[in-house]
């Protein structure tokens, strides 16, 4: 199986991009792994520190190393939105893949030293384990949000280029997450705000690592497309699979209202999320419709 750093590169050039999708429980891992391997693509799976604490942090892992063993399909783990060292180092100790340390929220010079630290721990003990940082402030927090709920994006809020290629220098980051108009979650009333595309092609000039963009849900089809033209590698998504999800629960229960046993259930949950999965995955990667990965 090819290192996750191998896969990355090989989206990067060919100018798609791998998928990165959160999960707390088996019935969506069990819908992306069906989906993506159906596709013949690789993917990330997600999961933050919220996510961490309901499913396990082995617990994670060991279902991830068994579906990759059992089918020889490379599907990758992230510790997605990691706040301390301490969490970091449970997650390289359980075995995932790469670790998203989000120093966000400090002031410029302290995100530095932070990720710089996890950087220098990370690589001392596996040199194998993927660093993710975020510079800028991606706002809302993967739930549906009301237009009141995010005030209007400020361009000081959006990643600089000369600071990205700044942080990355410094910190050594594997791969780098920019604010550039996008969200954690999804406007309902009017829609998520459009990304900065030239933006994303100036810090892709100046940084020369693979581009993450987080807060996929909401984006429309067109943003994705160019974002990826301009340099976007990884695409996560998070709340699409949240509200698939509890579509497909309440359809289950409203189709089946005797219905007990889960096992006859979930199969319809997992039916809305591979929905989101199969749209999105096809759309980051239409241009390589028959690639090996
Ligand atoms: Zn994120």
């Amino acid at each position: 199986m090819k290192s996750l750093i191998e896969t990355i590169k090989q989206f990067e050039n060919n100018k798609t991009a791998l998928g990165h999708f959160n999960v707390s429980d088996l019935t969506a891992l069990k819908a992306i792994f069906e989906t993506a391997r159906g596709l013949n693509l690789p993917v990330i799976i997600g999961v933050s520190e919220a996510e961490r604490d309901f499913i396990g942090v082995k617990q994670i892992s060991a279902l991830i190393k068994s579906l990759r063993e059992e089918f020889s399909y490379p599907m990758y783990l992230n510790a997605d939105h990691t706040h301390s060292l301490e969490k970091i180092k449970q997650a390289m100790e359980a075995g995932f893949d790469a670790v998203m340390f989000d120093g966000s929220d400090f002031p410029f010079e302290e995100n530095i030293s932070r990720t710089k630290e996890v950087v220098e721990y990370v690589k001392s003990a596996n040199r194998e384990i993927l660093v993710e940082a975020e510079l800028g402030a991606i706002k809302g927090n993967s739930v549906i949000l009301r237009t009141s709920d995010v005030r209007q994006i400020k361009p000081e809020d959006l990643t600089a280029p000369e600071q990205a290629a700044e942080f990355v220098k410094q910190t050594g980051v594997d791969l780098f997450a920019p604010a550039v108009g996008n969200l954690h979650g999804i406007i309902e009333s009017q829609g998520n705000p459009s990304l900065d595309i030239s933006r994303i092609s100036e810090i892709k000039k100046a940084v020369n690592v693979p581009l993450v963009l987080h807060g996929g849900s909401g984006i429309r089809d067109a943003d994705f497309i160019s974002a990826i033209d301009a340099g976007v590698s990884i695409v996560h998504i998070n709340t699409e699979l949240r509200i698939a999800w509890r579509k497909g629960m309440e359809r289950a229960l409203k189709e089946n209202p005797e219905e007990i046993t889960p096992y006859k259930l979930l199969p319809i949950v997992i039916e809305e999320i591979k929905k989101v999965v199969e749209q999105r995955l096809k759309l980051w990667n239409f241009k390589f419709k028959n690639a090996k990965y």
